[in-house]
């Protein structure tokens, strides 16, 4: 099926009643780069930070991409069923761009219900703190950080950009365990790439 054919049997299906709204580039497997193991990645579109040099600007525009409908997400959950796979990375774009938080709450609801062996890494350049001040007036957001296991976070800042970090752009960029953050009040980190550099881990 030609890819015009397969947008407009999507856009179609949406205007029957689909109501999610958020839209997505791409669903790309076993996928080796953006987190631990073999991870089918979710690129949303929408992103509002707009960092200097980003590598992914097609995905700044909230309704470019694809609706994120009922034959995406069987995608993403088959893959998922896959024995070998490792887990869902929701990357972007921003996935927590405000106006995709309701069905990202909603999606890694559904993922951790279904699939409870399987962990749920989310990129943002919103940064941890921003997120703590937010997340008591935002329901929606809640739900997400109380499903995701693994979140990458902050701007992509192009003079901290270092090549060997270990799946972040720049420095200032943490990859934070969720759970025991959220449960302690201090940030934990899943991976400190900083330490990894000064060879102390
Ligand atoms: S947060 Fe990520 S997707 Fe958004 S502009 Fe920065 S690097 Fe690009």
């Amino acid at each position: 099926m030609g890819i015009q054919c397969l947008v407009m049997q999507r856009w179609l299906k949406y205007q029957k009643g689909s109501r999610c709204s958020m839209r997505y580039h791409n669903i790309t497997k076993a996928d080796m780069l953006n987190g631990d193991g073999l991870r089918v990645v979710l690129w949303l579109a929408g992103c509002s930070h707009h960092c200097q040099a980003c590598q992914n600007p097609i995905t700044w525009d909230a309704n470019d991409g694809l609706i994120f409908d009922e034959e995406a997400k069987r995608e993403v959950f088959a893959e998922l069923e896959k024995s070998w796979c490792n887990g869902l990375t929701l990357s972007g774009g921003d996935p927590l761009y405000v106006g995709n938080r309701k069905d990202v709450s909603l999606l890694v609801k559904e993922i951790k219900s279904k699939f409870p062996d399987k962990n749920i890494w989310c990129y943002t350049g919103y940064t941890w703190e921003e997120l703590m001040k937010e997340v008591k007036e935002d329901e929606n957001l809640k739900t997400i950080l109380d499903n995701v296991d693994v979140l990458l976070e902050g701007r992509f800042v192009l003079s901290l950009a270092l090549e060997k970090l270990h799946y972040v752009g720049s420095s200032n960029q943490r990859i934070i365990d969720v759970r025991s953050s959220l449960d302690t009040g201090v940030i934990n980190l899943y991976i400190d790439n900083n330490k990894i550099l000064k060879g102390e881990v």
